[in-house]
């Protein structure tokens, strides 16, 4: 891979269908059906009980920073995006997902900060799940 190249996903049988939400902007996570555990990011058998019985929820994209840090000095692929703010953000389902949270002033982001979803165009086939703040 050039390391120039922004890496882009490369949906599996277990991801396709979470990437398929993304790009329809409608995002989705795993929810078990027997014990009902959510989870993120999604498998093929639930975490907490090992069910194959797995669906995929609509989130509210409404969440909240639990840490973050600010790139400012990136790899080559993301050379000209910094500053830009990596975050761990705790949806209001109740689990956590890595993105970035958009913003032209990296410093007004912080923990506790709630954030909402947005779907970024990477490419014309593929969005990525990213956050502004609310
Ligand atoms: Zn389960």
């Amino acid at each position: 891979m050039d390391d120039k190249a922004r890496p882009l996903p490369t949906p599996t049988s277990v991801s396709r269908r979470y990437w398929d939400s993304v790009n329809a902007e409608a995002l989705t996570i795993p929810r078990c059906r027997d014990c009902g555990a959510v989870h993120f990011y999604p498998h093929a058998l639930c975490v907490s009980c090992m069910s194959p019985n797995l669906d995929y929820i609509p989130v509210s994209g409404n969440g909240t920073v639990y840490t973050y840090t600010v790139i400012r000095s990136p790899q080559p692929a993301f050379r000209g995006m910094e500053p830009y703010v990596v975050a761990n953000v705790e949806l209001d389902e109740g689990v956590r997902m890595m993105a970035n949270v958009i913003t032209d002033d990296p410093d007004s982001v912080g923990i506790g900060t709630r954030v909402r979803l947005v779907y970024q165009p990477v490419t014309p086939d593929q969005k990525m799940p990213q956050f502004e703040k609310a």
